[in-house]
Formats: C-alpha cells, structure tokens, sequence
C-alpha cells in the first residue's frame, strides 16, 4: 500500500469495530488518524458483543452469506465480498486471537471475548500513531465544513482535516454510546428510519402460558407463510413474548404479523401421531400426552391453543405441534435490540462509500441502512464496511494531493 505521508489528516467518528477499522486502514498507509469517541472508553458495545460469545462472521458458503443482507445493493455486497467472512478471521488471528468455527458455522474467538481483540487492536494502532479523543462529541459540520466537537472539558472545537469517517453506530443501546444523535447533524442526507432490529417480540401470553417464563425452546423451526425461507434454532418464552436467534432470523415482525412455528422438527407429523395414538385411551389427556414425549409448555400450548373437545384428536395435536400459529403483538424497543434497521440510505453514497453531498466526508458500519440476522453477519458489515470506507478515503486523499 502506498504511503501517503504524515501530512495527510483524518478524523474518524466513533470507536466502534466499523471507526476502528477505518482508522486501521488509513493510519495503515501513514495517514495521520485521529479517532473520536464521545464515550470514556472505545468500543463499548464490540465489549457488551462478547459478553454472549463474540460470533464475529459465519462459514457458509459466499452466496448464501452475501443473501442474509438486506438491501441485497451492489455497493453493499461488494464490500463484504472484498472484506469477506475469510477476511474477518484472518484480520483477527493476525491480532493474535485464535478463532474457531462452531457446530452451527458460525466463528468466534478461542476466548469468546471481545476484550482481548480489542486491546491487541487499539494496541497495534496505537503503533500506527492514532490518537484517540475519548469523551468528545461529534456535533455536525460548521458552515465552513469543519468537524464541530464538543471536548471533555466541554470546549467547542472546530478541526479542519483531509478526509472524515463517521462510523456512529445506529440506535440499540444507546447506554453504550450509539445514540443516533447523529440523524440532526447530516441536513441533506436521506435516512431510513431507525428501527428495532434482532429484537424480542411481544406476545399476549395466556397465563397458563406465562407459567413457562423464562424456558429455553430449543431446536424449533419458523416460518412466516407457506414457501417462505424456515428458519431453525433456538428461542426463549419470556413474560412479554418470544426472544432469540429464531426469532431474530424471522427477520421484520410488527403488530399484526404471525408466524408458524414447528415445536418438534426433528419427528414427522406421522411418528407424532402414532406416539398420541399408541397411547392408553383409559389415560387422561395429560398422562396421553406425557407418554407421547410433550414437555409441559407444549401441553399448555396445546391447551390455550385447541378447544377442549378437540384434545383428544391425535391427528389435530400432532399437526398444532408442528404448525403452531404466533401471533406478533408487538416488538421489545429500539433501545434493547441488538441492532438497528434504518439509517443512512446506500443511495446517499459513491461506490467510495463517499456522501455525494458531503465531499471528503465517509460513512461505514452500523449507521447505515443496513440489515441482518445475528450470526456473525452485523460485525461483518460494519467491518466490510469500515474497511471499505477507510479505502475509499485513501482513494480520495490520493486524488486531491
Ligand atoms: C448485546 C449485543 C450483542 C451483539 N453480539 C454480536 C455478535 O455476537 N456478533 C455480531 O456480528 N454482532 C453483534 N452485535 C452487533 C455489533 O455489536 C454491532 O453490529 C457493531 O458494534 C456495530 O459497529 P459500529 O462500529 O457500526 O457501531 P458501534 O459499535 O455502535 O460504534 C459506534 C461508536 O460511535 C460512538 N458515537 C456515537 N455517536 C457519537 C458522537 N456524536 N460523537 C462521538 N462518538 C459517537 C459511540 O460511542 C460508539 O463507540 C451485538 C450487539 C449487541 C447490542
């Protein structure tokens, strides 16, 4: 790569995986970076990402990886083709973070930590010579288009540089630094509107059911009609509904929406009958059902979710266990979800990842309208995409000596 020279400025907004890529690319060909973050400390929620097991990219196949985003846009796939799952490993085992890939595909630190990547990361550009600006507050642009920031020692500063990477994040946990302020300060640029995204959904439990709070479904399938992609895995019955990486594959749910979900994937609706079927007739429901391997929570599914008279119709209940309709009431916040649907329209940018209306200025990660499952998918994009930004802003500095 060649070196631009230290005389050559930027700035990057936000500390996040997508910011600390940018900056990593830049100071990287000797691009003098400065790094803001309005937080105390960077890379807050990369930190909260590991609490659960940091699931940094998937090993499927390309075309079925590329397929999880939406939009499905060129620009979009293009960058996560060139900073691919592949990339992704081998950037942090060359921070010296082992990584393996699980069972289900998916690739995650030997730790399952975020912490220690992250030390290894700000290690290595602190040796490329960025400068990180903790507790400073990204403002907007002043007439003049310089940087507006609001210091620790609460001073306004206006920086002039070369080029600017904003990389702000979208709006889930904004405790963690991503509060979307940001949607005020860019007057001119198209924004999606910020929505919950991987999020639990809210569900009018029966009491019966509410009795079940806080149990593991595991190994179930959904799907949203009939043709529809099935999505499997596992999920959790809450007090206001449903939570989990099913839920979270199904994609969108609003008010209004249902889906059907299949409890018992891994028997067809013939051997659950012959089960029902096989049982004592001389038993009551509960015995019947029991004999023929439910759990509880099914039983009490089955219950709120069949008339009494119909309990006894073995090939009724076979067939409700393994089509069981959910109707969506509703979604937990933005402020809960794992990530955020919305934000900066692809359209507003370049194939640089440039703002057409914003010249000099690039936008990556999560505040980009951008959508996916969990899975390893979302720290991939804001990745694919830092990295992308960060290039392109090379590119830039490269045309404008
Ligand atoms: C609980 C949880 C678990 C997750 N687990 C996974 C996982 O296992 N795998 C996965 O792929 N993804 C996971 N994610 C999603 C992943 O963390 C995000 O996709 C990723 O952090 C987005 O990176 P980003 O750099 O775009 O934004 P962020 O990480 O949100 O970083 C944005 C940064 O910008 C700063 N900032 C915002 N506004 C300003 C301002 N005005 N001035 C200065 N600084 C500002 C913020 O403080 C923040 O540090 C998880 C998310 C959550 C909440």
């Amino acid at each position: 790569m060649p070196n631009l020279g230290s005389d050559r400025s930027a700035s990057v907004i936000g500390s996040g995986p997508a910011g600390l890529m940018a900056a990593d690319v830049l100071s990287h060909a000797g691009v003098k970076v400065k790094l803001y973050d309005h937080m105390p400390s960077p890379g807050r929620k990369l930190l909260r990402a590991g609490i659960g097991g940091l699931n940094l990219t998937h090993g499927e196949d390309t075309e079925l990886f590329l397929r999880r985003y939406t939009p499905q846009s060129a620009l979009l796939l293009q960058a996560i083709e060139r900073f691919n799952a592949l990339s992704v490993r081998n950037f942090v085992e060359k921070l010296g973070i082992p990584t393996y890939i699980g069972s289900s595909g998916r690739i995650f630190p030997t730790s399952m930590k975020a912490s220690p990547l992250l030390r290894a990361w700000l290690k290595r550009l602190y040796h490329q010579k960025v400068e990180l600006e903790l507790k400073t507050r990204w403002q907007g642009f002043s007439n003049n288009g310089e940087l507006h920031l609001i210091s620790a020692e609460d001073r306004e500063l206006l920086i002039r540089t070369d080029v600017t990477v904003l990389a702000l994040g979208g709006a889930s946990w904004p405790k963690l630094g991503s509060d979307a302020a940001w949607v005020t300060h860019l007057p001119g640029v198209r924004i999606a509107p910020l929505r919950p995204s991987n999020v639990g959904i809210l569900i009018d439990w029966p009491t019966r059911l509410l009795n079940h709070a806080g149990q593991p479904i595991k190994d179930c399938r959904a799907w949203k009609t009939a043709g529809d992609p099935i999505v499997s895995g596992d999920m959790i019955l809450t007090s206001y509904g449903l939570e989990g990486g099913v839920i979270y594959a199904l994609g969108p749910l609003e008010r209004g929406d249902t889906f059907q979900l299949d409890l018992r994937p891994q028997l067809s609706e013939d051997i659950l009958l012959a089960r029902l079927s096989s049982q004592r007739s001389g038993l009551n429901i509960s015995n019947r059902w029991r004999r023929a391997g439910l759990s509880p929570l099914e039983m009490d599914w089955l219950r709120e979710t069949l008339a009494k008279s119909e309990w006894s119709r073995t090939d009724l209940v076979a067939h409700t266990i393994k089509n069981m309709t959910v109707n969506v009431s509703g979604t937990r916040p933005l402020s809960e979800a794992i990530s955020t649907a919305g934000g900066i329209c692809l359209s507003n940018l370049d194939e640089n990842f440039m703002l057409n209306t914003y010249p000099g200025v690039f936008c990556a990660g999560e505040m980009l309208d951008v959508d996916a499952p969990t899975g390893g998918y979302l720290l991939t994009a804001a990745l694919a995409t830092g990295y992308a930004a960060g290039q392109g802003a090379l590119n830039w500095l490269k045309k404008h000596p």
